[in-house]
């Protein structure tokens, strides 16, 4: 049997490519993003009652990481890359359906859009169905997960004088907090865990409409180098 699954929206989101965006949503609070209905979803009726909501499921497609390939191991890179663990025990975007789901904040409804933020989804990511977070059924005292069990450990960002003008020059011009932005985003370390960092090598990511690049002046450092536009 197969069945058809139509986009109910789009996200025009902060990130606008893969490498950096956090591993799991509510990791960088100043991500944010905007997803506009499609219709006939994008009618106040089928909002009616989330102004009562403060979170939400979003559920998702993983649209650029689609491939045909029939994963029963993946290798999350919560686990270094290099350990192999069963589709069904992570959170892998190399999954049957590429189906995923985040919670986030609902921060505002303005013209039937949704104003979101602690997000972990690529800028254009097709929206397949969103549902209110209960507090009382969706947050379980005694659950575990022994494989992650507790968020990432973090690593410590500080700034090139340059980047640091940059920054908060770009967060006037977007009204956005840029710096935040990118200190929550780089905190989570984005380089996979088996590279070795070497100063010399250098890393990007793009947010908004700005390049961020930095490098490592040691393993546990990162030093934001320079804001391109
Ligand atoms: N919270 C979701 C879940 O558990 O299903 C996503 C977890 S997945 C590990 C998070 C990663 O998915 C992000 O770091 C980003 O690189 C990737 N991602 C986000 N949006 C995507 C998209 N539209 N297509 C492919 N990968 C995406």
């Amino acid at each position: 049997m197969v069945y058809q699954i139509n986009p109910i929206g789009y996200i025009s989101s902060c990130f606008k490519e893969k490498f950096g965006i956090p591993r799991q949503p509510l990791l960088a609070p100043a991500a944010t993003g905007v997803i506009e209905l499609l219709p006939p979803y994008n009618k106040a009726e089928a909002l009616e009652g989330l102004e009562k909501v403060s979170h939400l499921w979003l559920l998702f497609i993983f649209n650029q990481s689609m491939d045909e390939k029939v994963r029963l191991k993946v290798r999350p890179p919560r686990l270094g890359g290099n350990k192999s663990l069963g589709v069904f025990a992570t959170r892998s975007n190399f999954r049957p359906n590429n189906i995923g789901q985040s919670v986030v904040r609902l921060d505002d409804i303005i013209e039937n859009k949704l104003y979101v933020s602690g997000i972990d989804l690529l800028d254009e990511t097709p929206i397949i169905d969103i549902k209110p977070y209960i507090p009382y059924a969706d947050s379980i005292n005694d659950a575990y997960n022994l494989i992650a069990e507790t968020a990432p450990r973090t690593i410590n960002v500080t700034w090139s004088a340059l980047a640091l003008e940059q920054a908060l020059l770009h967060s006037a011009r977007l009204q956005h907090p840029i710096k935040q932005l990118i200190e929550q985003c780089l905190m989570q370390d984005p380089k996979p865990a088996y590279q070795k960092a070497t100063p010399d090598k250098h890393y990007g990511m793009k947010l908004w409409d700005i390049d961020v690049k930095w490098h490592y002046p040691h393993e546990n450092l990162i030093e934001v180098l320079i804001i391109s536009h």
